[in-house]
């Protein structure tokens, strides 16, 4: 019997492209004649290692990551870097500067407040923001150890678009939503990272990609689990690194880069994101807060002017095989998020459902 594959519009782990999931059932048992499976492999051995270097080779080629920086495969998700970011980079009360832009940067912030001075450059006010801060209106502190965003804040669905000028200071970023979704000069950035389960692979892993200059400055009586430089020097591998989903992430790298590479990726992106947007914006049914220059090409939250339909919405949809477009309990509302695994068909089906509900109830 054929399982029912429904669109999910989850914000993670979300959807994965059909085809690198078919190529993990097929060499699940027995990869490339190994007769073992992926998730039995030593890390050391040298079926995994090839699987583990490719992988970073492929990343390395995709993003054209600099040959100074490190690329790490971790566990731990995002929320460890929120810790390890100010542990590494602003040891001995150092402080560093946050740009405050919705529920993610301030979670960072608020962890990043245990462990070294922070200053807050914007936001972090009640209110969700509608729109990136300008940067002449920013409050950047002198000698700040970095300058850290995020790209794309996946629930308020607010997204920078463009880099910002860090001037001399070292710019980090959580990617976590965004990465792989758009080309990117890393060479601009001192630390970016991303959790696997947005747009490309299982949770379990967080892929961090430093330059190494920065590294080497914890302090001595840190674990080495959360010392950049330790997993540097380990190649990922101080201790058991995240197999399967390295594995996986390496999947959907190959699998991008055949597919027409990170140019490709964002105009997948545009077309589905702008199909829901033009159908949010078409009239007062429905409504989307964020300022159209830093809409989210990622996550379109939204909501129905009368939220009594909200529920119905939802039972409507799921019904239709359209899962998981509830928003974030933190928002309430809905949430569409389209990463690179969900295929444009999931942007078109949603919006004829969208129209139709609509009809119905407008
Ligand atoms: C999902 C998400 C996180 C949290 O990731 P975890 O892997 O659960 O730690 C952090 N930042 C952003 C932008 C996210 O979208």
């Amino acid at each position: 019997m054929r399982s029912r594959r429904v669109f999910n519009y989850g914000a993670g782990p979300a959807m994965l492209p059909a085809a690198i999931m078919q190529q993990a059932r097929e060499e699940f048992l027995d990869w490339h004649g190994t007769g073992m499976s992926v998730v039995e492999m030593s890390h050391r051995g040298t079926a995994f290692m090839s699987i583990a270097e490719q992988a970073e080779a492929d990343l390395r080629t995709l993003l054209g990551v600099p040959s100074d920086y490190c690329v790490l495969f971790l566990q731990g998700g995002a929320t460890s870097q929120f810790g390890m970011v100010p542990l590494n980079l602003a040891p001995g009360g150092a402080s560093a500067d946050y740009l405050c832009t919705g529920h993610w940067s301030a979670k960072a912030a608020q962890e990043a407040q245990r462990l070294c001075k922070v200053n807050l450059v914007c936001g972090a006010g009640d209110q969700p923001l509608r729109a990136v801060p300008p940067p002449h209106s920013w409050q950047r502190s002198a000698g700040a150890a970095y300058l850290y965003y995020t790209e794309n804040e996946t629930i308020g669905g607010i997204e920078f678009h463009s880099v910002p000028d860090a001037g001399g200071t070292p710019l980090v970023c959580d990617m976590t939503s965004s990465l792989l979704s758009h080309p990117l000069d890393v060479s601009r950035f001192g630390i970016i990272f991303a959790s696997a389960q947005k747009n490309f692979g299982p949770s379990g892993l967080v892929l961090v990609i430093a330059r190494r200059d920065l590294l080497g400055r914890a302090p001595k009586n840190m674990p080495s689990l959360l010392d950049y430089a330790v997993h540097d020097k380990n190649g990922s591998m101080l201790n058991t690194p995240p197999t399967f989903s390295w594995y996986m992430a390496g999947l959907a790298f190959r699998w991008i880069a055949a597919e027409g590479g990170l140019g490709e990726m964002e105009r997948r992106a545009l077309s589905r994101s702008g199909l829901i947007y033009s159908c949010i914006d078409a009239g007062d049914f429905y409504r989307n807060p964020v300022d159209p220059a830093f809409r989210s090409r990622m996550n379109v939250p939204f909501t129905i002017a009368d939220d009594s339909l909200h529920d119905k919405f939802l039972d409507e949809a799921r019904a239709e095989g359209l899962v998981d477009l509830k928003g974030h309990r933190a928002v309430g509302g809905l949430r569409a998020s389209l990463y690179n695994g969900m295929p444009q068909e999931g942007a078109e089906v949603l919006v004829q459902f969208m129209q139709e509900f609509q009809r119905r109830h407008g």
